[in-house]
């Protein structure tokens, strides 16, 4: 079960990708986190990727390709995973497609009115330990400020800021139509429309229904 999941910053893709996946047991290869980490522990990738990060700019393909590669060949990619972020070009998509063995099944396109994303990425707070998402407004710490999950501090992304949300947003806007034309021609594409907040679980049956119908599940 080869997924990608595609949606613009605070769409759920996160979120999304998380629970399928649980449900699935197959592993969430998202390479934001990737390189989240690694700027976390200083590696020579993460002082490469930080500037762009930092600036909420695409990181350029050639290393992020290489990143995806090597995260495909460890053993619990050999039954499925899900792309949350990646590919975010065409240029991604075609290098992904020229890794042997690896097809893509399907293609999860979340299309979200640009008033919630901006009312979501102002009000994510993260967990520095496990990494869970909340948002102040919707799905509240039960503690401010504290992971219900671990207890860990809760953070806010550098490039939930703003400037940087509008940054993200341009770019996504520009990449993402013909991204998307690339793998409507290959007729794999299930649009999932997201005109008002909806409780998780609705969007998650929804998610489910689209993996079913593609004969995955
Ligand atoms: P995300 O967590 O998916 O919003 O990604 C956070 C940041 O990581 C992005 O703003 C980019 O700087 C970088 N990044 C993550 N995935 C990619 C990708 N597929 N291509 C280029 N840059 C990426």
């Amino acid at each position: 079960m080869n997924l990608i999941m595609i949606g613009p910053p605070g769409g759920g893709k996160g979120t999304y990708s998380s629970r399928i996946s649980e449900e699935y047991d197959i592993p969430h290869v998202s390479t934001g986190d990737i390189f989240r980490e690694e700027v976390d522990k200083g590696s020579d990738l993460g002082k490469k990727v930080k500037e762009y990060l930092d600036a909420g700019e695409l990181v350029p393909d050639e290393i992020v390709n290489k990143v995806v590669e090597k995260r495909l060949k460890q053993p619990d990619c050999q039954e499925g995973f899900v792309f949350d972020g990646y590919p975010r070009t065409v240029e991604q998509a075609e290098a992904l497609d020229e890794i042997e063995g690896v097809e893509i099944d399907l293609v999860i396109n979340l299309e979200v009115a640009e008033d919630i994303i901006i009312e979501r990425l102002s009000n994510r707070r993260i967990c520095s330990d496990c990494g869970e998402i909340y948002n102040l407004k919707s799905m509240p710490p039960e503690e401010e400020g504290t992971c219900d999950k671990c207890g860990g501090d809760l953070y806010q992304r550098e490039d939930d800021q703003p400037e940087t949300i509008r940054n993200r947003l341009g770019d996504y806007r520009e990449k993402s139509d013909p991204l998307l034309d690339f793998y409507r021609e290959k007729g794999i594409v299930k649009d999932i429309s997201i005109k008002e907040e909806k409780p998780v679980d609705e969007m998650m049956e929804k998610i489910k229904s689209a993996v079913e119908e593609a004969g995955l599940a």
